[in-house]
């Protein structure tokens, strides 16, 4: 009987490629197709699938994909108008830039107005400087809808994870008019936009085309850059690491993040905390999963909540376009 009811509840099988529209096939089918390659190179994925047979994959898969990507890649640069480094401020954009500095024309960094201080502090002291050094356009670009946070509060809503609505209106789009308007790509004379997914995380790539008139290109992943390559490119620099780059009321922030925040910048955490109780979802959708920031601030100080200092925040958008895991 159990098993009957079980069986009842059963997630139908998705519709066949056949019922959708003939653009919606092709774009399902190559989705598909490049994460079912790429999940073999994440962390997170390969673990039934026997270690010989695993590094033996990988490698085919990076080497049919580097062979595709360089034909593809050396006829797009044929026509490309300018090569643009999509910039997000951390970790990976920073050791993208310092590796191949004399590729790019641009850099672009899309900037949503809620940066914690030293990422602003950061890109005024080593990153505009040295792009003038190497005669790079270094932008930052804005939203004609103003700030992310004037934004929440005026219709009263907060980001959201599954939507992402606040890395497209933000971040994508005015990256998009900029390489239109300004650096002047068409469908015929397309940018290049280098994006700065590591290898770690190569399955993003393969998701991610968001970009008009742009060939979207992941250096980081055709090199097989891991993150801690990255730390190690800026370090031999003698650059300092950048701080996780993010809308310090990201809702990919854990706990530990607002916690932190709330013991040093308690204004700034009331004011946050105003942001998500004025939203017209509040309380059934917060900022954190599993608490609201009034419930966090009372947990706390009571001592109901342990932070683990280990705990790593997760937030951010530093492969420039929003990351789950803080790429
Ligand atoms: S850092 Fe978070 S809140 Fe800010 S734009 Fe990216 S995903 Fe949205």
């Amino acid at each position: 009987m159990r098993m009957m009811m079980m069986r009842t509840r059963t997630k139908p099988p998705p519709p066949p490629f056949s019922f959708l529209p003939h653009h919606l096939n092709q774009a399902r089918r190559a989705s598909r197709a490049m994460a079912a390659e790429l999940k073999t190179v994440d962390d997170h994925k390969p673990k039934k699938i026997p270690q010989a047979r695993t590094a033996a994959r990988v490698a085919m898969i990076l080497r049919q994909r580097r062979a595709t990507r360089a034909a593809r890649f050396a006829e797009v640069q044929e026509r490309a108008c300018a090569r643009v480094l999509g910039f997000g401020a951390g970790v990976n954009s920073v050791a993208q830039l310092l590796r191949e500095p004399h590729v790019y024309d641009y850099v672009i960094f899309a900037d949503v107005g809620a940066e914690e201080p030293p990422t602003y502090e950061y890109i005024e002291k080593h990153v505009r400087p040295f792009c003038k050094e190497k005669g790079i356009h270094f932008e930052m670009v804005r939203s004609h809808l103003g700030t992310l946070e004037d934004h929440c509060r005026e219709r009263k809503i907060l980001p959201i994870k599954a939507r992402r609505w606040c890395t497209d209106k933000f971040k994508i789009r005015p990256v998009n008019h900029f390489i239109r308007e300004t650096v002047g790509a068409t469908a015929e004379h397309p940018v290049i936009l280098d994006l700065c997914f590591t290898i770690d995380e190569a399955r993003r790539a393969a998701a991610d085309d968001s970009v008009q008139h742009a060939y979207q290109n992941y250096p980081l992943v055709y090199d097989q850059i891991t993150r801690a390559g990255c730390v190690e490119v800026i370090q031999k620099h003698g650059w300092p690491l950048p701080v996780k780059s993010a809308c310090d009321f990201c809702m990919f922030h854990n706990t530990k993040h607002f916690a932190r925040l709330l013991a040093e910048n308690p204004k700034r955490y009331a004011e946050i905390m105003d942001m998500e109780e004025s939203s017209t979802d509040f309380p059934k959708r917060t900022l954190i999963s599993s608490t609201s920031l009034r419930g966090l601030k009372a947990a706390r100080a009571s001592s109901l909540v342990v932070i683990d200092d280990d705990e790593e925040s997760t937030g951010g958008c530093e492969s420039a376009w929003c990351s789950d895991r803080g790429a």
